[in-house]
């Protein structure tokens, strides 16, 4: 039988790299080498000489390769809600917000899905997640619009099937017409799963199981979720100890705050990572250590809607996986996760001194901390030979960074740096900062179309 053809090679080269592995392994000048959809080696000075199969070398003199950045929380749906409830904090801002988005439908969220991912890509995100929790009747098949636009556009997507079940009258705070049933929640569940979750190593698609926050999910729902997830091998998500009226409202109706609360419905370990937990005490810090815990920080999110600053680098001590998160662009209209490396640094340092985080710890929270909430650290994350080829080039050399001379300070602590080159396993998704999966003037007038027709339908409805 004849050899298979070796896979073809891409060849970068002259360029800084932060492999973010174990040990945070740099070289000032090195190489990458992409074989097929892997990386093959990564180290210093030029690439191996007389590879065969080179079909593309990148002199890259004067950027910085990093792991593609991940984003490890997100709501795409509302890429077309941005600007409004500007200065409410998160319970008013949802009252205000709900009654809209139980309208969209499966244009508006494809619409928004393109949105919401096209502006992540083009800042360096290889891998994006997405939790969507409305599911007003007869809207059509929303996460499949949204697995629809993240295959068109390249990027390795970890979607969340998610849910609410708790309305007003049953003590919540979305509108009764806003929920689902609990056993409609968990049968879309569990075939979505079905449906679309691929487990293998090079997966570009896992999906999770995400009931909303404990002011809108049954204390029932939680707990089926958690064994639906598990019977399946998928990973649980929610929202968690976002603010102070949530950890009042779980004090008032549960009896307990909410990391207590999440631990008696089956809620915490190595399975689960949870979006903000900004209200931490120390013994909420330690169960998250001792379980595995994972959180998802959304310092832009947590700023814009004012909930507090979360223990970042007390959780990262305690040896917590932490990954950064966009979150929805309701409540971070910017949509970009490569600012938010810079984001997490000024906030810790304003709560805790210059020492809280460094240029370091904030580009492993965007890439291998990232990774490691998603469950996929063996796979993505790092620039490690054998790990899929999930990378981004950053162009340093230009006004906004030419004199920071050590490149990871240029990359977070500079303005935003152009992406010079992409990959997700192997695969270009930009070129010379922008995308070369989907047109972006198209994607933003569809947005821009479908945005106001929510509103119209939503002025009607009201
Ligand atoms: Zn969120």
């Amino acid at each position: 039988m004849a050899e298979p053809p070796a896979p073809a090679r891409t060849v970068i080269e002259n360029c800084a790299v932060a492999t973010v592995d174990a040990t945070g392994t740099e070289h000032a000048s090195g190489h990458v080498v992409v074989s097929g959809h892997l990386i093959e080696s990564v180290g210093p000075g030029p690439a191996p000489a007389h590879l065969a199969g080179v079909t593309r070398r990148v002199d890259a003199t004067g950027h910085l390769a990093t792991p593609g950045l991940v984003n490890t929380h997100h709501h795409f749906y509302q890429w077309l809600t941005r600007g409004l409830a500007r200065d409410s904090n998160l319970f008013d801002w949802l009252v205000a917000l709900y009654p809209t988005w139980a309208r969209i439908d499966e244009a508006m969220v494809y619409a928004a899905a393109r949105g919401s991912l096209a502006m992540m890509v083009r800042g360096g995100v290889t891998t994006a997640m997405d939790h969507h929790y409305v599911f007003p009747r007869g809207a059509g098949d929303l996460l499949g619009a949204e697995i629809r636009a993240a295959r068109e556009i390249g990027v390795r997507f970890s979607p969340t099937r998610g849910s609410m079940d708790r309305g007003e009258s049953a003590g919540g705070l979305p509108p009764d017409f806003a929920v689902e049933t609990t056993e409609a929640a968990l049968l879309a569940t569990e075939e979505a799963i079905d449906t679309h979750h691929d487990p293998s190593f090079a997966s570009m698609l896992r999906i999770g199981v995400a009931p909303c926050s404990p002011f809108s999910v049954s204390t029932e729902l939680l707990r089926e979720s958690a064994a639906l997830a598990r019977r399946k091998g998928v990973r649980l998500h929610t929202h968690g100890s976002e603010t102070v009226e949530e950890e009042n409202f779980c004090k008032e109706l549960f009896g307990m705050g909410p990391t207590d609360y999440f631990e008696s419905t089956g809620w915490l370990g190595d399975d689960v990572w949870m979006a903000h937990c900004v209200h931490m005490s120390d013994a909420d810090i330690d169960a998250f250590a001792r379980t595995g815990t994972g959180v998802a920080h959304c310092p832009s999110s947590n700023a814009r809607l004012g909930a507090g600053t979360a223990r970042v680098p007390a959780l990262l001590s305690a040896g917590v996986p932490v990954g950064l998160g966009v979150d929805g662009t309701a409540s971070n209209e910017s949509g970009e996760l490569h600012t938010e490396l810079r984001n997490a640094l000024l906030v810790h340092r304003l709560a805790g001194g210059p020492g809280a985080l460094d240029v370091r710890q904030a580009l492993r929270l965007g890439t291998y901390g990232g990774a490691q909430v998603l469950g996929r650290a063996a796979e993505t994350g790092s620039l490690e030979a054998g790990k899929l080829a999930d990378l981004v080039l950053w162009k340093l050399d230009g006004l906004g960074h030419s004199t920071i001379a050590d490149p990871v300070a240029a990359l977070v602590l500079g303005a935003p740096a152009p992406v010079t080159l992409s990959l997700v396993g192997g695969r270009p998704v930009v070129e010379n900062g922008r995308l070369v999966t989907a047109d972006e003037d198209a994607i933003a007038r569809e947005a821009r179309a479908e945005a106001r027709r929510l509103a119209r339908i939503a002025a009607d409805a009201g």
